[in-house]
């Protein structure tokens, strides 16, 4: 059931009907039937065995379904843990999957898409989303959470790569109001720019960056796109 909620949001969050067109794209509908290809390939050979596998985990931390529900507060405690959990083991992950041997063998799959649309979010080599799998996981498998509480977080988290990458700035977008998150600007740079001076690396959230001095590229632009008035 986990897997199939993960795989539904992955697919249908993507539907161009529901997308703002801010930004020209320049992907052939080739290039997108061959990440949805492989997207769904990917799901069936490394998500869902990774999932059965780390069931006997979240069992043992104390995963349970049965009634009551937490209390909410222990729901959002656990969900805001997670969120910054992650952001932090992705930084380093990613920042090391930008490495010279690592970014040519591993990373640049993700990278194919410089202009990169929401179903990209989840487009990387196996060994990527093994290590993704596991920065989305180590918070639950940490606190042994409420089957719905997971769920949530599987949904926000799908929810916040799919924005991530979609290349449009939503008005809705979490960017317009919580002054620490990223958005779709701040990881549409990550994917626009060299490798090498790409940046931006954290998942979520924008501090991580600036506190390790890899967002100095990003600001620089938005400081010049300031001065000129430039928007999306
Ligand atoms: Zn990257
Ligand atoms: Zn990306």
């Amino acid at each position: 059931m986990s897997y199939k909620l993960h795989l539904c949001l992955s697919l249908h969050l993507n539907e161009p009907c529901v997308l703002f067109f801010f930004q020209k794209k320049s992907n052939t509908s080739e290039a997108q039937e061959k990440c949805i290809v492989r997207l769904v390939l990917y799901h069936v050979c490394v998500n869902l065995p990774v999932m059965l596998v780390s069931y006997p985990t979240f069992r043992f931390m104390g995963l349970r379904s049965s009634l009551p529900l937490p209390h909410w507060s222990v729901i959002i405690s656990q969900i805001i843990f997670y969120f910054i959990l992650e952001d932090f083991v992705f930084y380093w992950g990613h920042r090391t999957l930008h490495t010279k041997w690592l970014y040519k063998h591993v990373h640049s799959i993700h990278h194919e898409y410089a202009t990169p649309f929401g179903l990209t979010s989840e487009y990387a080599h196996p060994a990527e989303i093994l290590f993704l799998g596991f920065a989305t996981v180590v918070g639950p498998a940490l606190t042994g959470p409420h089957l719905f509480t997971l769920w949530l977080w599987m949904i926000l988290r799908v929810l916040e790569t799919v924005e991530a990458h979609s290349g449009y700035h939503f008005p809705w977008s979490p960017s317009n109001f919580l002054p620490l998150y990223g958005g779709a600007d701040f990881h549409d740079y990550h994917h626009r720019v060299l490798y090498t001076k790409s940046g931006n690396y954290a998942s979520t959230f924008v501090y991580m960056d600036w506190l390790f001095g890899t967002d100095k590229g990003y600001r620089k632009l938005k400081a010049v796109e300031e001065v000129e008035g430039k928007n999306y």
